[in-house]
């Protein structure tokens, strides 16, 4: 077993951290990624601009091979559209000659297991090999590795816009933008249109910023915004106060164009129904509101992690968050409106399967606070551990940019001790 690669699942921005990482430790590794390039999450989103500058878009260890190699940096204090973390970042990194052969494109997992045990069995786990299904080419093939990190992303799952959390018409599902709509791109879909425009996170505030200025060119476009929040303030972030002024930007412009009165608001909105209809769609509140002739929906409500491929593993998931419950407390919405995240690594992530662990935004379940430069300190630990360097893996350094907010909601007494030790981050 010993010989055999330690495999990560996704080319994404923390895949590729932790195969550098792999690298730098001299260890076996195997990438696999189902999109035909690395970054094909990130390339879905590729219009909109990030709200981290480069210096914290990029792992230490992926810089320094990629500087190894002739790379030319982006500068450090620039802020990167998506497209441009693929271009100028992930794609160098993925072409690396230290990643030859080691990353397998058009490869999609569909089942994890134990060699020749489910998941009843206990004895001796340990000492079996993971076997790794995946489809490639339209065959099935299997894998064997002696360490698995899935960081294969949510953003394939969207969340429904119901409030009961349960996705339920496909064909329904099919008519709703649960991308962020490149609207520069696509005017005539959205031009003198009524668009309603689901979330508060950061991803329903590029949509609505990138109507209103639609609508300022075609005045009878009509927006609403329909949350679930109190108050639309409270989507507005610490603004000024945000330690990352591109991220308290979108704050602050969404609550000017309030102001202006460029979108129809709708707080405390949730949504028990959306029916299709001859004048568009109409969606129902469980309060009994209702806003209706709508053309275009675009629910952006985050997103989710798939668990369906491993099902035969033992995983520790907490029952809300959908993290590893040693991790939820630090990120759960209900706990903070802004997550008072404490450094974490490889014990925090660590599930009762042994040498197998969810990193990236995938750990952090359903929670929406999650930033690339997290993911890069999760995977040197991981990899420190399963690479036997366990002080290194317990050294976890992890310092993030404040969003200016920081509301505790009752926090119960148990995981006080977790508050006020490190800066947070919030609501994407
Ligand atoms: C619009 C938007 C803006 C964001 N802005 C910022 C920002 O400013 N700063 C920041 O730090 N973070 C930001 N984030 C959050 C986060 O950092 C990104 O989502 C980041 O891409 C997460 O990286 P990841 O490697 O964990 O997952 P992903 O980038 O999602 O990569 C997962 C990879 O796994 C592959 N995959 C999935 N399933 C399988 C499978 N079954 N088999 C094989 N491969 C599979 C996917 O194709 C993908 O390539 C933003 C997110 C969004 C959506």
């Amino acid at each position: 077993m010993e010989k055999l690669p330690i495999v990560v699942i996704g080319a994404g921005p923390v895949g590729l951290a932790a195969a550098a990482h792999l690298y730098e430790k001299e260890e076996e590794f195997l990438v696999l990624e189902r999109g035909q390039k690395a970054g094909a999450n990130i390339l879905k989103w590729g219009h909109v601009q990030v709200f981290s500058p480069w210096k914290f878009n990029m792992d230490s260890v992926a810089r320094k091979l990629l500087l190894a190699n002739g790379w030319a940096e982006p500068a450090a204090e620039e802020l990167p559209t998506g497209y441009e973390i693929v271009e100028e970042y992930i794609e160098p990194l993925s072409k690396l000659p230290q990643f030859k052969q080691k990353i397998l494109y058009r490869t999609e997992v569909i089942a994890v297991t134990r060699k020749n045990k489910d998941k009843m069995n206990s004895s001796l786990r340990e000492e079996s090999p993971f076997i790794i299904y995946v489809q490639s080419g339209g065959v099935t093939k299997n894998i064997e590795a002696k360490a698995i990190i899935d960081a294969s992303g949510t953003w394939h799952n969207p969340n429904p816009p119901f409030a009961d959390g349960v996705w339920r018409d496909k064909e329904l599902k099919q008519q709703l933008i649960t991308a962020i709509p490149n609207v520069k791109a696509e005017p005539d879909k959205f031009k003198n249109k009524h668009i309603a425009v689901i979330g508060s996170g950061h991803s329903a505030l590029n949509t609505l910023i990138d109507l209103a200025h639609l609508k300022e060119q075609y005045p009878d476009t009509k927006i609403s915004w329909i949350v679930r929040k109190q108050e639309v303030q409270e989507a507005f972030g610490g603004e000024a106060s945000d330690s990352l002024s591109a991220r308290g930007e979108l704050g602050t412009k969404t609550h000017q164009l309030v102001d202006n009165r460029m979108f129809e608001v709708y707080a405390s909105f949730y949504i028990e129904d959306i029916l299709k209809g001859s004048n568009g769609l109409r969606v129902l509140s469980t309060d009994g509101r209702e806003v209706n002739q709508i053309d275009e929906m675009v629910v952006n409500t985050g997103a989710r992690p798939d668990f369906s491929f491993l099902s035969e593993l033992r995983l520790d998931v907490d029952y809300a968050v959908e993290s590893t419950p040693k991790l939820a407390p630090l990120i759960d919405p209900n706990l903070h409106s802004c997550g008072t995240v404490r450094p974490h690594g490889e014990e925090e992530l660590r599930h009762p399967e042994p040498n197998f662990y969810i990193a990236g935004v995938k750990s952090y379940g359903r929670a929406p606070t999650f930033l690339m430069t997290t993911g890069y300190e999760q995977v040197r630990s991981i990899v420190a551990y399963l690479t036997g360097d366990l002080e290194a893996a317990k050294q976890v350094q992890l310092k993030l940019p404040e969003t200016g907010v920081c509301k505790v909601n009752s926090v119960p007494k148990q995981f006080q001790i977790i508050t006020g030790n490190n800066e947070g981050n919030c609501g994407c």
